[in-house]
């Protein structure tokens, strides 16, 4: 394997020359305005750049169960499948959502997958609504229209009033024009106007989403984070891997948090943590400090701030309790450090309950469930004992520069054209799809576009990742490759 130092140094000096033939060739094929000035390395054709962008305004959708938040959340994104089940409290996956209406795009955080407990109910309710505002530049209120405000109702009120965000209120089940006077009489609640909507037929949707717009930021102010200052880490993971105890162990005594920093940010749930002789930036740790002790509730919870902070952050360390089987929560984390585009390092955890017979049962879980991220940097920590933790700023150091890691065209198109001639793709219907041109369109993570004469099957797609990072290194980013098949030009 070739040591990732050369993809800033030794530039090749055929490189470009072959760069320009291929180049050339191109103009024998149909290409649209866009892919020339991505030939031509205009470097950010492919937009900005996700870590440093303004990020989407968040939206959370509150109330309590069975008001029909997710049928609402599904009427918005116009899905189809019907997630929403007769059994109040059914876990999802997901919580957040990319949706767009009259033009405008913003994040949609369902919490409608929370299990309450039937004792203290509204507590718990108002406990979780807490979290999802938090996290969130406004809030849509969901109020069950033919039952009216119920105490639970009002205990949330009070918590929106507090958090000082807006909020829009939406008298559900409205589902026909007799049910809009029980609707008025939400007024009391003094949310300003609620909105009389029929989640399960549509009607007064539009409307509701128009209000919501009004008082929606259009740059959120949760989420995201401004370039430059110190590298921004977000410590990941399910609840009970040791998020908390390895943020006081890096912290130590010398625990900064951030807005008593002048010039840092106003953001009090960063902390500044020296590691190594560098300052780095944990994002979000308020979400670690403080704790939701519940069973699937807290795993909703986990997993909403996972995304907040990774919207944050550049780089995430993964946190595995190794005295626990890796579970499919483990791999879901991972994958959404993935799909985010952010650096990753895998933190094996409470390496010291490790015994003889577990080493030998983890590495084999290790080898069948994390296969796909054998790239990341793995360092094997307890946060009880403080073993290895030192290691970790190598790790993350690694992982973003493979992050930041820019490939010059000519030494790419180069690379390539070797590795497809000793491999070519195979023949399919008796035709071979042929590699036109590559370019790297964008860093953080590395964007790689592939001009190509057909279409390159995902196997090859693979077979070409795995010779990038065996050329490039990329220890600790996930790469994207993305194909653009163009025709021949006719005559
Ligand atoms: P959540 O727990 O707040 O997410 O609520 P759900 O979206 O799961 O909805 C709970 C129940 O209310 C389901 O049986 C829905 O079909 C029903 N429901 C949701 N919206 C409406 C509506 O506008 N009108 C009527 N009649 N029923 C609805
Ligand atoms: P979080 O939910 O991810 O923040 O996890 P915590 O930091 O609260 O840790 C959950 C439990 O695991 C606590 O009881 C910790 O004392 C324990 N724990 C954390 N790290 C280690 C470790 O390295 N070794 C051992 N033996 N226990 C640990």
């Amino acid at each position: 394997m070739t040591s990732e130092a050369d993809a800033t140094s030794d530039p090749n000096a055929s490189g470009s020359r072959v760069d320009d033939a291929l180049r050339a060739g191109l103009e024998g094929f149909e290409l649209t305005d866009a892919d020339v000035e991505l030939v031509h390395g205009a470097p950010d054709a492919l937009g900005p750049d996700d870590a440093g962008a303004a990020a989407l305004p968040v939206v959370a959708v509150v109330g309590r169960p069975n008001v029909g938040k997710s049928t609402w959340v599904n009427r918005v994104l116009g899905r189809r499948e019907a997630v929403v089940e007769d059994v109040p409290g059914v876990t999802r996956d997901r919580v957040s959502y990319t949706a767009e209406w009259s033009g405008r795009e913003f994040t949609l955080v369902d919490t409608g997958g929370w299990e309450v407990d039937a004792s203290g109910i509204h507590l718990r309710v108002a406990e979780q609504a807490e979290v999802a505002v938090q996290l969130a530049d406004a809030v849509l209120f969901i109020v069950d229209g033919k039952v009216g405000a119920t105490d639970t109702d009002e205990a949330v009120v009070r918590l929106l009033r507090r958090s000082g965000k807006p909020v829009v209120l939406l008298a559900n089940k409205v589902d026909d024009a007799r049910g809009e006077a029980d609707a008025a009489a939400l007024w009391s609640l003094g949310l300003g106007q609620p909105w009389p909507v029929s989640a399960l037929h549509g009607r007064g949707s539009g409307d509701v989403l128009d209000a919501l717009l009004d008082v929606l930021p259009e740059v959120s102010h949760v989420a995201g984070a401004p370039e430059g200052g110190p590298r921004r880490v977000a410590l990941v993971g399910r609840p009970n891997v040791g998020k908390s105890s390895l943020l006081n162990r890096l912290a130590g005594a010398d625990r900064v948090v951030v807005d008593e920093v002048a010039g840092t940010t106003r953001d009090p749930v960063d902390e500044l943590v020296e590691l190594g002789g560098q300052s780095w930036l944990f994002v979000d740790t308020a979400g670690i400090r403080r704790r939701v002790h519940q069973s699937r509730g807290a795993d909703f919870y986990s997993s909403l701030r996972t995304r907040a902070a990774l919207d944050k952050a550049e780089v995430a360390v993964v946190l595995i309790d190794v005295s626990e089987p890796v579970a499919e929560q483990d791999i879901r984390v991972i994958q959404q450090v993935i799909d985010a585009g952010r650096a990753l390092v895998v933190a094996y955890n409470k390496w010291d309950t490790l015994d003889e017979e577990r080493h030998y049962y983890l590495e084999r879980e290790i080898e069948r469930e994390l296969v796909q991220v054998t790239w990341a940097p793995r360092v094997n920590i307890s946060a009880a004992t403080g073993r290895h933790v030192g290691r970790l700023d190598a790790a993350l150091r690694t992982a973003l520069g493979s992050w930041d890691t820019r490939i010059p065209t000519g030494r790419l198109n180069a690379f390539l054209g070797e590795v497809v001639a000793a491999q070519p793709h195979p023949v399919r219907s008796g035709k071979q799809p042929r590699i036109l041109f590559a370019t790297q369109a964008d860093t953080r993570p590395p964007r790689f576009v592939l001009f190509a004469s057909g279409f390159i099957e995902a196997g090859y797609r693979r077979f070409l990742e795995r010779r990038l990072r065996e050329e490039y290194g990329f220890v600790g980013t996930p790469l994207e490759i993305s194909v653009r098949v163009r025709e021949k030009r006719r005559r």
